[in-house]
């Protein structure tokens, strides 16, 4: 697995790989030196495409006669950066992924609420229920918690794993997103899924201050089984970001979300964070991948604004209505007693409003979308 990609050969919609045309295809490719393939099935929202990466010294292949076969859409030659998650000047589409039974692209909408840290197996049950009555099936719940200073509390850590899955499991949670901080926790994630029957599925969550870890960005891209969401980088530029996303799909994990949670400047003062969800259709742009906003750790508070909307619900909406996929959003059942990030957590009580407000906001895109791309044929 893995290795630089320099030539995407993209196979016609629902062209099987099996098909003996692709493999004569595959034979040609693997007859110029070094060169290797590997095949790819994308997932589009109305369509599934294979693609064919040539790996290797690829300079020699010329493009030509590969487009002559009738299989193929397009040859796309890969010039410049983010190889493995760039979009290659339109030449190629996003890719989304189905995981546990949930689809996630870039045309898909999920909201993500949880505790930002389990902090109680009352606390987490409580959560859950929570959510499970609102037909959520998409949860946070940090168990490794990367905490700025060490005398803070860290997450309860593996031993929390076996019931947190399982109350997620009884609570008909699907994907529970995960910040992992090293390695070692990725064999205890996959650990207790399998101890538990795989009762519910993790997103391993890349933390803002671990976006640059590149040996952990190398252990998490090398596993395929678990889907990542990889948060911007606090301090650094979005270019910065999306290199060090590319060392978890370099790896060969391609089932990857990159998440916007602000940066770090006194120019974003009140709010912990500047917002950069104006990045959103960017990233999008940019990259294949489905595009997360996280508005608890932007905005870093229960800030009311005076019209009545707290600050997170505000942000959430600039972020829903510029395209975002996913919205992942700290609650906690008891914020003052959380022993991590309470002050920012939604009210289980504003569970509903916040789902009622995400949804009208994205009903409000897909009507601004609509309008903007004409109907095929026009
Ligand atoms: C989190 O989501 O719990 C978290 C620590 O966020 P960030 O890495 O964006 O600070
Ligand atoms: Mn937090």
């Amino acid at each position: 697995m893995g290795g630089p990609v320099d030539v995407i050969i993209v196979l016609k919609a629902d062209i099987e790989a099996d098909r003996p045309e692709v493999q004569r295809l595959v034979a040609l490719a693997e007859g110029y030196g070094d060169v290797r393939t590997e095949l790819h099935r994308i997932q589009g929202a109305t369509r599934s495409v294979t693609e064919v990466y040539l790996i290797g010294h690829t300079g020699v292949v010329p493009t030509e006669p590969f487009e002559e076969f009738a299989c193929v859409e397009k040859v796309v030659r890969i010039t410049e950066k983010y190889r493995a998650i760039g979009r290659h000047g339109g030449g190629v589409d996003a890719v989304g992924f189905e995981y546990n039974g949930v689809r996630i692209s870039q045309e898909s909408f999920h909201v993500c609420p949880g505790l930002c840290a389990v902090d109680s197996r009352e606390n987490a049950e409580t959560m859950f229920r929570a959510l499970a009555e609102h037909g959520v099936e998409v949860a946070r719940a940090g168990a490794f918690k990367p905490r700025t200073s060490p005398y803070d509390f860290q997450g309860l850590g593996a031993d929390c794993l076996p019931w947190v899955f399982e109350l997620a499991g009884r609570h008909a949670i699907k994907i529970l997103s995960m910040e992992v901080t090293h390695e070692s926790h990725l064999e205890q994630i996959q650990a207790a899924l399998a101890d538990s029957g795989q009762a519910t599925g993790v997103m391993v969550q890349i933390g803002t201050r671990n976006a640059q870890n590149f040996e952990l960005l190398k252990a998490v891209g090398q596993q395929t089984e678990l889907p990542v969401l990889f948060k911007r980088g606090m301090g650094i530029t979005l270019e910065e970001s999306l290199n060090a996303c590319e060392y978890v799909a370099s790896g060969g994990n391609r089932r990857i979300v990159f998440c916007l949670r602000g940066m770090k400047t006194n120019l974003g003062d009140p709010h912990r964070n500047f917002v950069d969800f104006a990045h959103v259709p960017a990233v999008k742009r940019m990259t294949r991948l489905p595009v997360c906003i996280d508005p608890s750790h932007s905005v870093g508070s229960r800030a009311l604004a005076p019209d009545g909307l707290l600050d997170v619900f505000h942000v959430t909406a600039q972020g829903v209505i510029a395209g975002a996929n996913l919205v992942l959003v700290d609650f906690h059942p008891q914020p003052a007693q959380a022993l991590c990030d309470g002050p920012q957590a939604l009210l289980l009580e504003e569970l509903p409003r916040y789902l009622e407000d995400a949804a009208i906001v994205r009903e409000a895109y897909t009507q601004r979308q609509r309008r903007c791309v004409p109907p095929a044929g026009e």
